[in-house]
């Protein structure tokens, strides 16, 4: 935290603050900061460090509830209320990176997005193939 400038702390606390994704301008309005450069420059920096990730379906930034080492990360997101959270050390996604340390291939920034309905969603909805669907991303 001590390497971070005012405004990346700033920009941090706010997502980490967050009980939902925040766009940039969301996160500008937070800020209080003057321009969306300027949190647009701290997430940048942030995503590099690992503290933050974009979840390019959302357009929207969240704080890594593990600081992230670059590693490949998996969200599941629920299209009903917004709901999301973050797979740490999902044994698939520690695969899927090994897999592909093999093939020679460097990942720089890998996000998985899972979209379905979570589970309190599942229980007031009657669409029982999109619950299906949620329930094998859910195993991953
Ligand atoms: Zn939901």
């Amino acid at each position: 935290m001590d390497k971070l400038t005012a405004n990346q702390r700033r920009v941090l606390e706010v997502l980490q603050q967050a009980d939902a994704p925040l766009g940039a301008y969301a996160i500008l309005k937070e800020t209080g900061f003057r321009g969306a450069t300027q949190v647009y420059r701290a997430l940048d920096r942030l995503g590099d460090l690992g503290f933050v990730r974009k979840l390019e379906s959302l357009n929207a930034f969240i704080a890594c509830s593990d600081r992230g080492k670059a590693s490949p990360a998996a969200f599941l997101i629920c299209d009903q209320c917004g709901w999301i959270r973050e797979l740490v050390d999902a044994r698939e996604i520690a695969e899927l990176q090994a897999s592909l340390g093999q093939s020679d291939f460097q990942v720089v920034r890998a996000v998985v997005e899972l979209h379905g309905i979570c589970s309190s969603c599942a229980g007031r909805t009657t669409h029982g193939e999109t619950v299906s669907t949620f329930n094998r991303s859910r195993q991953v």
